[in-house]
């Protein structure tokens, strides 16, 4: 489960992140192409704009449950 207290800054603010267990495997980019992308440090994945509708929610939602680390989370603020 993502700790917010660990959360990549480059997040967009919001309740969805990605936290520094992160290893950037890149799975999260196919389920949420809209809303996750490449960081540009290049080393980590980041959630670069929050959902703005059903659909992208949804995507967000099967990324989270398809991260191997567990490392989006959908409770920060
Ligand atoms: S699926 Fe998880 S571990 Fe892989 S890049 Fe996305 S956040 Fe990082």
């Amino acid at each position: 489960m993502a700790d917010v207290s660990e959360r990549y800054e480059d997040n967009a603010p919001g309740k969805h992140y990605i936290d520094k267990t992160c290893a950037f495997c890149s799975v999260c980019i196919d389920e949420a192409p809209d809303n996750i992308k490449e960081s540009d440090d290049g080393d980590h994945c980041i959630v670069f704009k929050q959902a703005s509708n059903d659909a992208e929610a949804e995507s967000l939602k099967n990324a989270i449950d398809a991260c191997p680390t567990g490392s989006i989370g959908d409770d920060g603020e």
